[in-house]
């Protein structure tokens, strides 16, 4: 065997089919089949075409994205970046679908897919890779490979089988709610994003729209995961008429990494996507970028299969040059743009303007920096200027206030009512969140 993948959802299984194409055999495992990853499932067009993702899957076709900040204040945003192209719009998915089109994918090109868990693994001194796993059943087994890819996600068993402590992660819960027509097509090109306290006090809560139902959702710092219910509450409360007809399909939960790898590489392993924290501060977006260190990945190993393990770690440069500077970027501003309500207030005055859009689509849709001239930036800074002297001296509205806080008592009640309601409720994930 040359390869074993762990984890079989987008990052496993674009790693797992690159190789698999690249004439290198590859058994890909995953713990289970079934489970549905909750996410909010929203994905540039570059990701379809880049990773051949099949394009009948997108749900829908988003053009416009509405931030709304914590007075109430809404600002539209039309998506494109500074030159209008067909495919502006952000495609939503669900994760049940894209994960099983990615893994045929890789199972097409020759990759093998065993329905089994990651327990441990260690290198011996000829480079050879012992892999421990345990099937359905219980039955356990020790397979040999030559590399072995970490994709299993966030609190990932591969990192900490290579000595990695566990990296930080914030509370991501999401609930499904089916709309009827009326109300649907208020979303059916539209997502939203909601900024306050009462949402989250440390991201934010968005409505993105699928083809029957909405994902509404929210994320907080685990100090705060015990409000996560309530936070979910104010994101519906804050909808309000909107969701009009609503009922909810499932509930679900999980851990979204909030803190990067640097290092990637250990030994003949490396760690891709949440597994190596590989998430956008801001946005709390991770497929793209899962993908993309899936091919990376699978890019170095074919480049460098025979050669010592130090070459790997051109994995981990590759990574760094190529989106790096885009993380750190996003860290600076999530830690500047979701603390407190007057700065999150000032972020959404400042999305009201073109240059601040046409950059944030330009970095969305085609994951480069995006390269602006002086007089875009001139004319950013002066819009930033105004909007903070408006902030900070005159606040168009009064800022809403944080909800009560809800104890994790409360929440399970929330849970439990669900479940009374005939709700899904993907228990696994809600308590791994
Ligand atoms: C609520 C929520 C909303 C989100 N919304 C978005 C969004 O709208 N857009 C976006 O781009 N990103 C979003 N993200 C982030 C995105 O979901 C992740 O970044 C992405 O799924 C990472 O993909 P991955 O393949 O690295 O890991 P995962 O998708 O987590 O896959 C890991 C796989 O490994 C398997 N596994 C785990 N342990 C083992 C083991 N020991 N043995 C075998 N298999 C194992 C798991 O079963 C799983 O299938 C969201 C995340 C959350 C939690």
């Amino acid at each position: 065997m040359d390869v074993i993948v762990v984890g079989a959802n987008i990052g496993g299984a674009v790693a797992g089919g690159d190789l698999a194409a690249s004439g290198h055999n590859v058994v890909m495992l995953e713990r289970d089949l079934k489970r549905k990853k909750p996410c909010g499932g929203a994905i540039p067009p570059k990701a379809i075409s880049e990773f051949g993702v099949p394009s009948r899957i997108i749900e829908r076709k988003t053009k416009r994205a509405v931030v709304i900040g914590p007075s109430g204040s809404e600002v539209g945003m039309d998506v494109r970046g500074t030159k209008a192209r067909e495919d502006d719009y952000i495609c939503m998915v669900t994760r049940e679908t894209l994960d099983r089109a990615m893994r045929e994918k890789a199972q097409d090109a020759g990759a093998e897919l065993r329905e089994a868990t990651f327990l441990s693994h260690e290198e011996d001194a000829a480079g050879k890779v012992h892999v421990r796993v345990r099937y359905r059943g219980g039955r356990e087994e020790t397979l040999v490979a030559d590399a072995l890819v970490g994709a299993d996600g966030a609190g990932s068993a591969v990192a900490k089988s290579c000595g990695r402590p566990a990296i930080k992660h914030a509370s991501a819960i999401q609930e499904r709610l089916y709309l009827p027509d009326d109300a649907m097509a208020y979303y059916e090109t539209t997502a939203e994003l909601y900024l306050g306290d009462d949402v989250s006090p440390d991201f934010y809560g968005w409505i993105f729209p699928k083809s029957d139902h909405v994902a509404v959702g929210t994320g907080c710092r685990p100090e705060h995961a015990n409000q996560s219910y309530a936070f979910l509450e104010g994101v519906k409360q804050r909808a309000g008429d909107k969701l009009r007809g609503s009922k909810r399909i499932l509930l679900e939960g999980h851990p979204l990494p909030m803190a990067r790898y640097k290092k990637l590489v250990y030994g003949r392993t490396l760690l891709v996507g949440d597994a190596g924290g590989m998430v956008a501060h801001t946005s709390g977006e991770g497929i793209y970028f899962s993908m993309a260190a899936g091919r990376l990945a699978a890019q170095t190993l074919h480049g460098h299969f025979g050669d010592t393990k130090f070459a790997l770690s051109r994995y981990e440069k590759s990574w760094q040059k190529r989106y790096g500077a885009m993380f750190d970027f996003l860290e600076v501003l999530e830690k500047w743009s979701y603390r407190g309500n007057k700065n999150r207030e000032f972020f959404v005055d400042m999305c009201d303007t073109k240059e601040v859009q046409e950059l944030t689509f330009d970095s969305y849709l085609f994951k480069e920096m995006a390269k602006v001239s002086p007089a875009h930036h001139g004319r950013m800074a002066l819009n930033g200027v105004k909007a903070a002297l408006r902030n900070w001296t005159k606040p168009k509205r009064p800022l809403l206030t944080a909800p009560p806080v809800m104890t994790a008592k409360q929440a399970l009640q929330l849970t439990r009512a669900a479940v009374a309601d005939g709700v899904a409720v993907d228990e696994r994930s809600y308590a791994s969140a």
